[in-house]
């Protein structure tokens, strides 16, 4: 994989969507052709041969790798939505922000025992959103569950609230 071309290909936008946030804006490498292709190859090759069942993304930006890494995989998509988006029944589970208190859902029907679940979203800031997807994960005890992000933000250290059975992996460090 050619990170340094990857890494390229993502626009930072300072000061979206408020003052003092750079924005890591991806959509610059998905819209190439070639950087799309890295980065999908480079997903598979990670998780080829962990018997994933299942690849849950996180809305929204889970959407679009995590579908795409499902299909590749021979596995299927589970989407983790906020709050009155799911039609059927739902568990939920909620975290603190920084600001009060955010949900996450997924379909009470969405995993079983026998799955292996890959949790995806694009960027791992803070990782709140991500811890409280494994915890909603972890009740509907599956075989495994291995935890992925395209880009980590070094320096916000939100690797810290992860544990090593967490399985976290990263494709570009930033
Ligand atoms: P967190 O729960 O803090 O790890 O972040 C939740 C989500 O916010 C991430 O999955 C990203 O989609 C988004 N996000 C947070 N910070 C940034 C950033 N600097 N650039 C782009 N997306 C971000």
């Amino acid at each position: 994989m050619n990170k340094e071309k990857l890494i390229k290909s993502i626009r930072n936008v300072p000061d979206f969507p408020i003052p003092g946030i750079q924005f890591k804006d991806e959509t610059t490498l998905f819209k190439d052709a070639d950087c799309l292709k890295e980065l999908s190859d480079e997903l598979y090759e990670m998780y080829k041969d962990k018997g994933i069942t299942k690849v849950a993304g996180i809305e929204s930006r889970g959407f679009i790798m995590g579908p795409i890494l499902a299909a590749r995989l021979g596995a299927g998509f589970i989407p983790i939505r906020k709050p009155g988006k799911l039609p059927a029944a739902t568990l939920e589970e909620s975290y603190n922000k920084e600001y009060g208190t955010d949900t996450i859902q997924m379909h009470k029907d969405a995993i079983t025992e026998d799955d292996v679940v890959l949790l995806h979203d694009d960027l791992l800031a803070t990782g709140g959103t991500m811890k409280a997807a494994i915890k909603l994960t972890k009740r509907f005890n599956p075989k495994e569950i291995y935890v992925n992000f395209i880009i980590e933000l070094l320096d916000l250290k939100g690797r810290a609230i992860f544990d090593e059975e967490d399985n976290v992996e990263v494709v570009l460090a930033l």
